[in-house]
């Protein structure tokens, strides 16, 4: 169990719920003023209970990519509450109204940077809010770790994380699944004797053993202990046995590795 987490991402008028879903999905849901932009939708039941509690109206879905696990919500909220649904041009997904371009986009009265990640999916698209520093991750980007292709060819993955890289090192990360704590165990033992991976491990074991959830992480965190954003680690090079291999050839041994932990 994961529970519900509320935070207030400016003052009180402003909150983002972060919805446990399906098992290890997450919905997040950011409310000012009473109107709320969804990120998600993969389950619309977890979602319009909170809309009717709290008298939230439901103006935009925003997904990342086509998977049913993030958007099987978004036909009948879009029919419940007449919002709209955006995303990536990807006739998979259900409802889609508005095909954003990657760039600067507006999203009800918010300014959001529309980033293209293939790689787990093409298309997928990361959101983020320059505003808050917060970055919707999908399934690109995990807390310790990142997605899996399943349509992209490692090039491609490498490239939309390297991207996200460039962000803010305060920004924080939301990501589209709870496997945290599979994912730092995975980079401990790549480098049992990281520090930094062993405290982040430490830490995520005491959130979800309360049922708290294991993101947000800061960027600065996440290029510390994810190996998937260390490529170039000459730590993690040594302790892989891949001194003098090109980050590309680094991610494709860390994939393979981590597709059968
Ligand atoms: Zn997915």
């Amino acid at each position: 169990m994961i529970d519900l987490v509320k935070t207030y991402l400016e003052n009180d008028r402003v909150q983002l719920f972060q919805i446990p879903s399906l098992g290890d999905n997450y919905i997040y849901l950011i409310a000012e003023d009473q109107k709320g932009i969804a990120i998600d939708a993969g389950d619309s039941e977890e979602i319009l209970p909170i809309l009717i509690r709290e008298n939230i109206t439901l103006q935009v879905i925003l997904s990342t990519h086509h998977h049913m696990d993030h958007t099987a919500g978004n036909c009948l909220l879009k029919e419940k509450t007449g919002c709209q649904v955006y995303g990536p041009d990807d006739q998979r997904i259900p409802c889609l109204g508005k095909k954003l371009k990657e760039g600067p986009q507006q999203v009800g009265p918010y300014q959001v940077e529309v980033i293209s990640t293939p790689g787990h999916t093409c298309p997928h698209y990361v959101y983020y809010v320059p505003k808050w520093k917060i970055l919707f991750s999908g399934d690109t980007l995990f807390s310790g770790g990142c997605g899996r292709l399943f349509e992209g060819s490692p090039e491609e993955m490498v490239t939309s994380l390297d991207k996200i890289t460039k962000l803010p090192k305060e920004t924080k990360i939301y990501c589209g699944h709870e496997y945290s704590i599979k994912n730092v165990e995975f980079a401990l033992s790549l480098e049992p004797s990281n520090i930094a991976i062993q405290i982040r491990l430490q830490k995520l074991l005491n959130l979800r053993s309360n049922d708290k959830p294991g993101t947000p992480s800061l960027l600065s965190e996440e290029l510390e202990t994810n190996p998937f954003l260390r490529l170039n680690s000459p730590e993690l090079l040594k302790a892989l046995n891949l001194e003098g291999a090109t980050p590309l050839e680094v991610f494709i041994c860390l994939r393979k590795m981590k597709d059968i932990f």
